[in-house]
């Protein structure tokens, strides 16, 4: 099909004075106003042309694809008849948002010549669902908007994009009702998890889950997020998304986390910056008295403080990597003896959370030993991810069920740390081909006054 789409503009400037922001703010008003034409001039046209190629005798070529239909009365049976009259228009009109406003059209019927059947051609013709009320544009502009920081901040329905002001409680139904696909592992050395509660009814807690891969490099991407989903049905998930075991899975010491994900990886390490907080929370839980605990406090962070040296793992010298290794054996002596000091003295839950610790606060150090590969100490760069998460999912004030917050936490994970996720998906889901093209031909002016 083809048309030529004649427009023609007036310009005024009645005092002859303006200044440039009062030609830029004409000019984007115009371009809104004309592009909201255009667009359901298309559409009408483009349902023209349906219909007339529909109503042909004959064009079985040119017909594919359209006025697929069930046989009318059977059910289930597809009609193979491609051959139809005009039936008239629908009583209502067909409305949808798009990024350039809101469109109406009066979709046209047409009824099968041999079973009757009446059929609206141009749902189909446009890719459109039944009860689709939105352009996938429309749609993925909001869900942009949503993943930016600063919309938390604002109880304004969403206007930066479109003239349909969409409600806030909407565009949470369309965070929530899209199944984002799942990101699969590109076989990174790190594994990072870590887990935090969120309040999600009044009096009820949710618990938001993360997996995110991470790269020598520091470069990072989620592997999943997940609510009320526990750690070992997302061991299973993980299994299956893995490229071949990571080095190291790196946690807060999490119980539900070391025991259900530590299979997934060679070697399990623990965050250098929770072990010590971890330690002191217990030992002032267990009523340790204040110079003991920083006394305890005072070794731990001795012991902590080994370091990967600075050149390259082949160029240090047999003698420097002996030393670093029976450096990691006294450490970890030391916490043996830390553990069994508590045990005797009674503060049981310290006692057993260093003895699943001490193994596991030196892995980056046998890792490097073993392999020259340099693995992050602390789990910081998932924390402060997921903090930002909650806050999110707090922020927009929705009475989140987990599969709403596991939705639109996946949305803005994927939408913030996988930008070619992001991108692959919303290409398939649109199925942009470059079937339609507009071309500016002409563009002539003539002075009025
Ligand atoms: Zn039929």
């Amino acid at each position: 099909m083809e048309m030529i789409v004649q427009v023609t503009m007036e310009v005024k400037i009645p005092t002859d004075r303006c200044n440039i922001n009062e030609i830029f703010d004409a000019v984007s008003k115009a371009r809104d106003a004309y592009a909201e034409k255009l667009a359901l001039t298309v559409i009408e046209a483009y349902q023209q042309q349906v219909v007339q190629t529909l109503c042909r005798p004959s064009g079985l070529v040119a017909k594919k694809g359209l006025g697929l239909h069930e046989a009318k009365g059977s059910a289930g049976r597809r009609c193979r008849c491609r051959r139809f009259k005009r039936a008239g228009y629908w009583s209502d009109v067909r409305e949808f948002a798009s990024d350039v406003g809101s469109i109406a059209f009066r979709p046209a019927l047409i009824a099968c010549r041999r079973c009757g059947k009446r059929i609206t051609p141009i749902l189909g013709a446009l890719e459109l669902d039944g009860y689709q009320s939105k352009t996938d544009q429309l749609f993925r502009k909001t869900m942009e908007a949503i993943a930016e920081t600063s919309y938390r901040r604002s109880s304004e329905p969403l206007e930066v994009l479109t003239h349909v002001p969409v409600a806030k409680s909407t565009l949470h139904r369309w965070a929530a009702s899209v199944d984002w696909p799942v990101s699969e592992g590109t076989g990174s050395r790190f594994l990072l998890a870590d887990g935090t509660g969120f309040k999600r009814q009044p009096g009820q807690r949710g618990e938001v889950r993360m997996v995110l891969e991470m790269a020598e490099n520091g470069t990072f991407r989620p592997l999943g997020v997940w609510a009320g989903t526990d750690w070992q049905a997302i061991s299973r998930q993980l299994k299956a998304r893995l490229k071949g075991p990571p080095e190291l899975l790196m946690s807060d010491g999490e119980r539900g986390i070391e025991r259900w994900l530590s299979g997934l990886t060679r070697g399990t390490a623990r965050c250098h910056w929770h072990f010590p907080r971890g330690s002191s929370y217990l030992l002032w839980k267990e009523k340790v008295p204040l110079a003991e605990r920083k006394d305890v406090l005072r070794r731990i962070r001795r012991l902590l403080a080994i370091e990967i040296p600075q050149e390259d793992m082949e160029v240090v010298s047999r003698e420097d990597k002996e030393a670093l290794r029976e450096r990691i054996a006294s450490s970890e002596a030391e916490l043996y003896r830390l553990h069994e000091d508590f045990a005797q003295k009674g503060y049981s839950k310290a006692a057993d959370y260093f003895d699943r610790a001490r193994h596991r606060l030196f892995s980056h150090l046998r890792l490097w030993l073993q392999t020259g590969i340099v693995a992050p100490r602390t789990t910081s760069l998932i924390e402060n991810i997921i903090r930002e998460l909650v806050r999110r999912l707090k922020k927009v004030g929705w009475n989140w069920s987990d599969a709403g917050a596991t939705r639109m936490g996946r949305m803005v994970m994927i939408r913030r740390y996988d930008s070619e996720s992001w991108r692959r998906y919303w290409q398939s889901r649109m199925n942009l081909q470059g079937r339609c093209d507009i071309k500016l031909l002409k563009w002539e002016i003539s002075h009025a006054a």
